[in-house]
């Protein structure tokens, strides 16, 4: 397994309908990602989200996201140094 960041970019008028969906597939969430750290900038005026996971692929970490916030992200693997 490696590490991917989730990286989510969506317009200000996509936001209520992503978390409409979200709100819909909480409880069937994929637990791959089910109590993951979700990074949301949405109230402060950024429309993205960063959210990291363990996968083995980028393919993989997209495919333990509900199809709304699949089609707005990209997966990218990164490693994590403390600093
Ligand atoms: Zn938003």
């Amino acid at each position: 397994m490696a590490m991917f960041m989730i990286i989510n970019r969506h317009r200000p008028e996509e936001c209520e309908a992503g978390f409409k969906a979200y709100e819909e597939v909480k409880d069937k969430l994929n637990p791959a990602i089910k109590g993951a750290t979700y990074y949301c900038p949405c109230p402060f005026g950024e429309h993205a989200s960063w959210t990291p996971v363990e996968a083995s692929s980028a393919e993989e970490a997209l495919g333990y996201l509900w199809p709304e916030e699949r089609e707005h992200s990209r997966a990218i693997q990164v490693e994590t140094i403390q600093i």
